[in-house]
């Protein structure tokens, strides 16, 4: 696979380009709605160190949801087991920002990758770390090798302008019993980590701890535990696209996470990561363009888990 991984990128990068885009900018968040639709690149890292891209994967996007994998992998490094407690690990089979399975469940989220699992995993973080913020923002920096990354203030100050069904989530939760700390806190937490922003090269960099047993790829530094990234791996893999995750699953045969601002990573434990950015979205909320290049770059290849 190594040697030609080049090319069946770029051939599925040609075939997907031209495509008529049936998705549609998430515009929900205004700061999102001010992106070039139009933008569509692709990054893969290998396991070996090797690395290739095309199109538009050296600019920066937001990665909104994609960030939950990384709250979610801080709280697993410093609470360890008794998350479960807060938050299930079942696909919800619900729209991202769903309040429907919340009072069935007792306001326990049905998986941490939905608004309301992310949303108690921000919860748990401030509870258990000093400053969960900073420490979050550090932890981030150490794992992408982006000494300078910051949350971005425009896209936070967007979403928190605007995000009324976060708001009616984390009250709603707090209601039933399942956040400990102010909601305002907890809702400035979430909206800033769902800010930050990276290229696909980078996204694709900071993701490779879970290709390695929870080792950093370059320097071989223990991020996590082999058995807690094999959790968070299978997480991805039924819990990641939403009501979309069979589907991912199904049709592309990888662990992945999807976010509103148009990226997709997903990998191949043993083997490498996958960054993608198109913003526009299908109507599940996941990149329209994204999921067909990776379906095509599975589907071409023996490049799928299964
Ligand atoms: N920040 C976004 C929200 O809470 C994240 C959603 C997503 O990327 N699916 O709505």
């Amino acid at each position: 696979m190594q040697s030609n991984y080049k090319n069946i990128i770029e051939n599925a990068y040609n075939l997907t380009k031209p495509l008529k885009d049936l998705g549609k900018l998430a515009t929900y968040i205004p700061e999102l709605a001010n992106v070039n639709p139009n933008k569509f690149g692709v990054h893969m890292t290998h396991i070996d160190g090797t690395h290739y891209g095309i199109g538009d994967n050296q600019e920066k996007f937001s990665i909104q949801s994609i960030a939950k994998v990384l709250s979610l992998t801080l709280a697993v490094k410093f609470i360890g087991e008794k998350i479960w407690t807060r938050v299930d690990v079942e696909p919800s089979g619900t729209k991202f920002d769903s309040l429907l399975l919340l009072e069935t469940y007792n306001g326990i989220p049905r998986n941490p990758f939905v608004n309301s699992g992310a949303i108690v995993i921000c919860d748990i973080l401030l509870t258990h770390l000093e400053h969960a913020r900073e420490e979050f923002l550090e932890f981030v920096r150490d794992l992408s090798d982006i000494p300078d990354l910051t949350y971005s203030d425009n896209i936070a100050d967007s979403e928190k302008a605007t995000g009324f069904r976060n708001v009616a989530l984390c009250n709603f939760i707090k209601s039933l019993g399942n956040i400990k700390n102010k909601p305002e806190d907890v809702l400035d937490f979430y909206f800033d980590m769902c800010s930050l922003e990276m290229n696909c090269q980078q996204l694709s960099h900071t993701f490779a701890f879970l290709i390695n047993g929870g080792r950093k790829l370059n320097n071989g530094k223990k991020i996590i535990s082999r058995s807690q990234a094999k959790r968070i791996n299978a997480l991805m893999l039924t819990c990641g696209f939403y009501d979309e995750s069979g589907e991912f699953a199904f049709k592309v045969g990888l662990p992945g996470k999807s976010g509103v601002g148009g990226g997709i990573v997903a990998v191949y434990p043993n083997n490498f990561t996958i960054a993608v950015w198109s913003p526009k979205l299908n109507p599940n909320g996941n990149s329209f363009k994204g999921m067909k290049l990776l379906e095509d770059i599975t589907t071409h290849s023996e490049m799928s888990i299964f």
